[in-house]
């Protein structure tokens, strides 16, 4: 692989994956730029290096070639951010995309339509009737492979070189975002943010300052499984907060009122409490946790012991004596891992432990020289609505992507770039 830093574009036509994936309002406009200026970066090196640009995404989940899936409605925003017109080809397998692409010149870029207006991006037969016969899907499937070794190698022959800075999609096994990659063996590179994902989590997981203590929060523990699974074996400490920790607590006997529960995964949660034991690792649950008699923003609230929470009462944030026992936890770690909220943070009442967290991890990356990096949407949220986002090492954009990669998964848009 190369490197996007010291790889020269003079005169080099770039064909680079983004993930403009983003939301639009009635009128098409863009709601969020985020993801477009995020690849902002990338896009102008190759700008300014003397070459050309052939951007490629998809937007949203169309079935076949539909205007509210349609990227032309975001060409300003994009050209608002990097600075150039840009020429639009309204097929992304088209003649004019073809012949748009060959007469690219130094400082020209080109948006392709949507990708996923073709099957063939992701690769799946679309439309197949419900009734047919496993030998027939087979079959089906065995074409679309053809077709999609088509689509992606006509994808490559635009370009010169492929960028991958689509962090988001790094998780799927596209034409776009993995296949094209064999085209260019030696002429393939992250991009600069992809580059910064990959950096972050490698940072955690492969070669961590110790301690390295995760914090794990959100909803349920059954969405999680294989990320708590996979961290046991790489954390000294983890944290678990959010809805669930009461499973955990369920499991060890406690009473934990009308909290959120998954009664079907307490074997699973005694399992995972015996498996940290066994490595050495020190899990951390509540101690005291914040009470309300109801899920509302203005319910009546009360702190208690997380094991004696009264009956019709619920936990939904972690309670002092917690937060003091968290903090002590962090002080002393290196490397810290942020995904999913200590409690209903949505809810002001309820917001503490996570606003609390989000400030001990801007404390210890300015003080203690700790690594912290935080992913995963409800947390990046939070980090965000409170202002902490540019105060802690590394925030992750991409959060299927990342739950992927904690879970131990070798997402294929890294793997195939790296692989020779
Ligand atoms: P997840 O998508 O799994 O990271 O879950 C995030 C959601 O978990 C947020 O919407 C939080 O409000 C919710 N959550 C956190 N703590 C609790 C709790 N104690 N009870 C119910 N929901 C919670």
């Amino acid at each position: 692989m190369k490197h996007i830093e010291t790889y020269n574009f003079t005169n080099k036509r770039a064909i680079v994956r983004v993930d403009f994936n983003v939301p639009l309002n009635a009128q098409f406009e863009v709601t969020d730029d985020t993801r477009i200026r995020a690849a902002i970066p990338t896009l102008k090196k190759v700008l300014n290096d003397g070459g050309s640009l052939i951007i490629m995404s998809h937007l949203g989940r169309p079935t076949a070639a539909e205007n509210k899936f349609s990227l032309k409605h975001i060409i300003p925003t994009i050209e608002k951010h990097l600075g150039v017109q840009l020429l639009f080809a309204p097929d992304c397998m088209g003649v004019e995309a073809a012949e748009l692409s060959k007469n690219l010149r130094a400082g020209q870029a080109l948006l392709l339509e949507n990708l996923r207006y073709y099957a063939e991006e992701e690769g799946k037969p679309r439309g197949l009737p419900q009734d047919i016969s496993d030998e027939e899907k087979k079959v089906a499937k065995a074409l679309m492979k053809e077709k999609q070794a088509a689509f992606t190698s006509r994808l490559a022959s635009y370009s010169d070189c492929y960028i991958n800075d689509a962090f988001g999609t790094a998780h799927r096994a596209h034409a776009s975002t993995a296949l094209i990659a064999k085209h260019f063996p030696d002429d393939k590179m992250f991009g600069y943010l992809m580059e910064g994902e990959v950096k972050a989590l490698e940072q955690v997981l492969q070669n961590p300052k110790r301690p390295l203590v995760s914090i794990l929060g959100g909803a349920k523990i059954s969405s999680k499984i294989g990320v708590v699974e996979h961290l046991l074996d790489k954390v000294d400490k983890m944290i678990i907060g959010g809805g669930m920790v009461f499973t955990f607590v369920k499991a060890q006997g406690g009473s934990i009122g009308a909290s959120l529960c998954e009664d079907d995964q307490l074997d699973l949660a005694r399992t995972i409490m015996a498996k940290a034991q066994e490595k050495g690792v020190q899990l951390c649950l509540f101690d005291d946790v914040v009470v309300a008699d109801a899920f509302a923003p203005d319910a009546n609230a009360q702190i208690c012991p997380v094991t004696k929470i009264p009956d019709g009462w619920m936990g939904m944030d972690a309670g002092p004596q917690t937060l003091q026992t968290w903090e002590k936890v962090l002080m002393e770690a290196k490397t810290v891992l942020w995904n999913g909220p200590a409690g209903v943070f949505e809810m002001p009442a309820f917001a503490k432990g996570t606003h609390k967290i989000a400030e001990i991890l801007a404390q210890i990356t300015a003080q203690n020289d700790c690594f912290t990096l935080v992913g995963g949407g409800d947390s990046v949220a939070a980090v965000s609505q409170m202002g902490f986002a540019d105060k802690v090492s590394y925030v992750s954009t991409g959060g299927g992507a990342m739950l992927e990669y904690l879970e131990g998964v070798e997402l294929p848009g890294i793997k195939a770039i790296k692989q020779s």
